[in-house]
């Protein structure tokens, strides 16, 4: 069974995600840190606890002490790990999805994600371990402080700001309302702890955030922010209550991260040209990774780089670590409003115009390679310079294609972006026609 998919190991709680298994993870990293330390947090799930003590009992089995800082967010996790000189984090979460999964996600001694070739090793000494369910005691330390003061020194914040903040009854809540009253009048929406999530879905989308949009406008505040189950990611609502898209928060958080030290950007293959178009106004290079925040990590790690993030809503400031931080993105953001002087809408609207579409073509297991095989030895006969880093990606002047296998799906993923939606749709048709 492969037990790590694109963010950790993710289930059901009770079916796929069990203590035995939560218990055998914790054996399988103790075994590969071999000794020392390893920092155990977890989101507010109702079953988070009882996996984190199960986590602990598999570590203990190997001789490795443990310290918990207890129910935080996820990149709090991460900044632990760092600080505490640990040989590794885990955190038991489930991030966006709904209430009844849960998972696990292991963190480097330098606050990144396990890569995929360290997840395996992780998976083959799972298969090895007999599972110690023995509940073993731990101290829970408190790392909010150190986390918040590290996020605070990394901006300069110098307005006041009338802020909504939706924490999603999810991992913010013992971090955020407090932060962000130091920048402002914070009213409060889902910002009490709840493994149930009672007030929305726990992804901070456009389509899952209609009470901040309602409550930005109704009380007149200049930003609304929300985060997922376990806050990593961040979703940002304007002063008129219209949903900020991801690639357009790329574009700012890269411009605000420019405006203090040039360098390279680091943003997946599938993000928008708008983005590309701001990181080279304002000084920066741009450098394509494979879909996935992980590859953005490593090439951010590489190269040195100033800012990375994905359209998913991952954004990673490497000045504070190396982990996607929401709570962190939400100070970057107020920082950018502080120092522009001006409104987000405004911030928005400067941004470069393109219109995209994503497609999809469904095809069989076997077929997909050689579709793709196809359709991009075609595309390259258009001309215009080709990014084989993932999938194909063609780039025209003013518009590019991508076409790549979906890594979950027996699917061909399709984007096109152009300067207008005739433009964008006739190269779909180009490609659909092929
Ligand atoms: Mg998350």
């Amino acid at each position: 069974m492969k037990l790590f998919g694109t963010s950790g190991i993710r289930g059901i709680y009770g079916e796929e995600i069990t203590e035995e298994l939560a218990s055998k993870v914790g054996s399988a990293l103790g075994e590969y840190v071999k000794e020392g330390l390893v920092v155990l947090g977890r989101d507010p799930r109702n079953s988070s606890p009882s996996l984190e003590k199960a986590a602990a009992s598999g570590l203990a089995a190997k001789g490795i002490k443990i310290k918990s800082v207890g129910m935080v967010p996820t990149p709090a996790v991460a900044f632990a790990a760092r600080e505490l000189k640990a040989k590794a984090g885990v955190m038991i979460t489930a991030s966006h999805n709904p209430a009844e999964y849960n998972g696990i996600k292991l963190w480097n001694s330098d606050s990144s994600a396990f890569e995929p070739e360290k997840e395996r090793e992780i998976e083959k000494l799972v298969q090895k371990q007999s599972g110690n369910l023995e509940s073993v005691p731990f101290d829970t330390i408190n790392i909010i402080p150190k986390y918040t003061e590290a996020l605070k020194n990394s901006v300069q914040i110098e307005k006041k700001f009338k802020i909504v903040l939706d924490c999603g009854h999810g991992a913010a809540c013992p971090v955020s309302p407090e932060l962000l009253a130091d920048y402002g009048e914070v009213t409060e929406l889902f910002c009490e702890a709840d493994g149930d999530f009672p007030g929305r879905k726990p992804e901070p989308s456009g389509e899952n955030l209609g009470e901040l949009k309602k409550k930005v406008l109704e009380v007149g505040a200049d930003i609304g922010i929300a985060h997922d189950g376990d806050a990593d990611r961040i979703g940002v609502v304007d002063e008129t209550g219209t949903f900020v898209e991801r690639d357009a928060l790329l574009a700012l958080f890269a411009k605000n991260a420019l405006q203090d030290k040039k360098g390279v950007v680091a943003v997946p293959i599938d993000t928008s040209k708008m983005v590309e178009d701001v990181i080279e106004q304002n000084g920066g290079s741009v450098l394509m990774t494979r879909v996935g925040d992980v590859d953005v990590v490593a090439k951010l790690k590489e190269h040195k780089g100033v800012f990375g993030g994905e359209p998913s809503g991952c954004f990673i400031f490497p000045d504070v670590h190396l982990c996607p931080d929401g709570i962190l993105g939400s100070l970057k953001i107020l920082e950018l409003l502080s120092k522009s002087g001006k409104k987000l809408s405004e911030l928005v609207a400067e941004l470069p115009k393109y219109y995209t579409i994503r497609e999809t073509i469904l095809c069989g297991k076997e077929e997909l390679q050689e579709k793709v095989n196809s359709l991009s030895e075609k595309l390259k006969s258009l001309g215009g310079e080709v990014n084989e880093i993932d999938g194909l990606r063609v780039d025209f002047e003013d518009s590019w294609i991508l076409v790549r296998a979906s890594g979950t799906e027996p699917m061909v993923r399709i984007t096109v972006e152009a300067k207008s939606k005739e433009k964008a749709e006739e190269l779909l048709k180009t490609i659909q026609n092929f």
